[in-house]
């Protein structure tokens, strides 16, 4: 509001849509008043600066073209692809249960060896998190997605040659909770004839239903609404693996703890829901090396 007021000072024709506000209690999150904002705007916009042929506006079923571009690639197959991180790694030294076995939540002391900063407890430490290898390789298969070799482009952000594994270990999640469940929807029902999906993208209280309430993630939608189709969607599809962020609780001779609470919680599906991140530092051995992304100021 405040940087709304800040800006009609400065220009009047800002304010050319109106307000809207976000809903921290809507029951289909905070983010639900957002679709009808959004295409207000565009409709406003249109109006306002109508689009100069061959420019128009996209009809409701075309198809924006994927972001992720694969191109021909030509590394020679079975030679290994180095992937480098920004950032640098730390090795995992122990990672031990402190809750007793009978409490309700699994709790970690996670030391980590890094000579690179003088941390400090409080200080924050971002850890890069990965999709674990089988559920990759399951997930893959029910796509019917081969692992190749492919150079991208259009997302610096990336390698520009990686494997559809590593896009899905490293740097894509199909396990992440679907929390925008209509963006998802609205594309993978362009992709997916199926009269069902069309309906629950058409219906935010169905959709909150089948995957709000319980919880669902997206390969598991995935599963339920089966389709074969080019890994080139997976940018689109899935959201990026973002790190994870945790407060250091002690330091030492070069030795940071850690203390990790592990998320796991029931809801009406018989697979218990569990985080990324907790996934992946539940079975980190000691020897395992976890990468951080970057300095901390
Ligand atoms: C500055 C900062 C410092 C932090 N420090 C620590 C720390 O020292 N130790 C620590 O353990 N964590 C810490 N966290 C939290 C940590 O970054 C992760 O968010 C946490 O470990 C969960 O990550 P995940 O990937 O396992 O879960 P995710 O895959 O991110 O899943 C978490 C999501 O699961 C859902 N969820 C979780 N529990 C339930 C439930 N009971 N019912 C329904 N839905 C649920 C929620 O939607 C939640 O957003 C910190 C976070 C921040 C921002």
């Amino acid at each position: 509001m405040k940087l709304h007021r800040r800006l009609s000072q400065l220009d009047n024709t800002i304010n050319f849509a109106g307000n809207s506000a976000a809903d921290d209690q809507h029951y289909l999150g905070i983010e639900a008043t957002f679709p009808s904002y959004s295409q207000h705007v565009l409709e406003c916009l249109v109006t306002k600066t109508p689009l100069q042929p061959p420019d128009r506006p996209l009809s409701a079923n075309e198809m924006i073209p994927p972001t992720l571009k694969f191109l021909d690639s030509n590394v020679p197959s079975g030679s290994e692809i180095i992937v480098e991180y920004p950032g640098s790694t730390a090795c995992v030294v122990s990672n031990d249960r402190i809750t007793s076995i009978d409490h309700f939540q699994d709790v970690r002391h996670i030391k980590v060896k890094t000579d690179e900063y003088n941390w400090k407890p409080g200080d924050i430490m971002e850890i890069d998190v990965e999709n674990c290898s089988h559920d990759v390789e399951v997930f893959m298969k029910a796509m019917e997605w081969e692992d190749r070799r492919v150079e991208i482009s259009g997302d610096p952000t990336l390698p520009p040659v990686v494997t559809i594994k590593d896009l899905l270990t490293r740097f894509y999640t199909p396990f992440a909770l679907l929390k925008n469940s209509g963006a998802f929807l609205e594309l993978y029902s362009k992709l997916n004839p199926l009269e069902k999906l069309k309906e629950l993208a058409r219906e935010p209280n169905e959709a909150q239903a089948y995957i709000g309430k319980p919880g669902r993630n997206i390969a598991e939608v995935l599963h339920d609404f089966p389709l074969s189709i080019s890994p080139i969607w997976l940018g689109d599809l899935l959201p990026k693996l973002k790190p994870r962020q945790y407060s250091i609780a002690g330091h030492q001779n070069g030795v940071v703890d850690l203390c990790i609470a592990l998320v796991e919680y029931k809801t009406i599906l018989v697979e218990p829901r569990r985080g990324l991140a907790s996934r992946y530092f539940a079975s980190a051995a000691a020897g395992n090396f976890i990468v951080i992304p970057f300095v901390p100021c």
